[in-house]
């Protein structure tokens, strides 16, 4: 029998197909896939209110979909189930405490979560005997225990470190390079095997201000908060060496200090960054040499 108001284009039996492509059996409609996904009475097509959803599935071979549709403005309801979620709420991170990692993949982590996009710590391929190995842990716990210290503080840290091997600054233990934006760790250097012991000895030959390893850590923060954004004819003036006036005044900070403005403006940055006292003289040279706000 022909069912519905279009004329069939197939009758067997009881069962009519409709040019729409409607099913009919006995003129009740059984196969409604193509009626069902083109009505639209205003919410678009195939979207119906949520009360008049059509009974699903509708025969034995359905092959619709039954899917929830936003009626409003597709960014609003995002908007208001992001709200829904409290997605957007602030989160308050607090840096966790510095506690010395075990390994090297601990540590790196810790350096992420205090917000250092890029860290490296290591080379993964490298085989390390014991020694390597022992100076790579060191020099990352140093590293990380700087980092929480300034971080806590809330001073920016470099956003690239890595502690690697670094055969072409064999005299540093660390550097910071303002073309690369990047602070390296130098596990080559000696003084990772045993940086307590080291720190000291450079404390007492007077050549740098640090009280504790991390101190070397800070120096480095330092140069890179002076340096940032500058441009390179700065940072090279920033190497000027010092007139035998301002010389003098650099000693009584360190004879690190007193060897160019840099590290004048590091080794101050140092005893301002730990409380510790610096001379009006110094204030004066670390402010001209535009030293960091601290
Ligand atoms: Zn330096």
């Amino acid at each position: 029998m022909q069912g519905g108001k279009t004329p069939p284009t197939v009758e067997v039996f009881n069962f009519a197909v409709a040019d729409d492509n409607s099913y009919f059996a006995d003129g009740i409609a059984v196969h409604n896939c193509d009626r069902y996904a083109s009505h639209d009475e205003g919410l678009g097509r195939g979207v119906y209110p949520v009360r008049d959803v059509p009974s699903y599935p509708q025969h034995p071979h359905e092959r619709c979909t039954l899917a929830p549709a936003p009626v409003a403005d597709p960014r609003e309801v995002v908007a208001a189930l992001r709200s829904q979620f409290g997605l957007d709420e602030p989160t308050t991170t607090v840096a966790a405490a510095f506690v010395p990692a075990t390994d090297i993949a601990e540590a790196e982590a810790f350096a992420r979560s205090l917000g250092v996009p890029d860290v490296i710590y290591g080379e993964p391929r490298r085989r390390l005997d014991a020694v390597a190995k022992n100076a790579l842990l060191n020099a990352a716990n140093v590293t990380n225990e700087a980092l929480s210290e300034l971080a806590a503080r809330g001073i920016p840290l470099p956003p690239n470190v890595r502690i690697l091997r670094d055969p072409y600054n064999m005299n540093a233990m660390a550097h910071y390079q303002p073309s690369k934006d990047t602070m390296t760790v130098n596990t080559l250097h000696r003084f990772w095997r045993r940086p307590e012991v080291a720190t000291e000895e450079l404390r007492a030959a007077s050549w740098l201000v640090a009280e504790k390893p991390a101190d070397v850590i800070v120096h480095e923060v330092g140069h890179y908060l002076h340096l940032t954004g500058q441009p390179t004819s700065a940072i090279d003036a920033a190497r000027t060496v010092l007139t035998p006036a301002e010389a003098e005044v650099g000693i009584g900070v360190s004879r690190y200090a007193a060897t160019n403005q840099s590290e004048l403006v590091a080794e101050v940055f140092v005893q301002r960054f730990r409380g510790r006292p610096v001379s009006d003289d110094a204030m004066t040279l670390y402010r001209r040499f535009g030293g960091p706000d601290l």
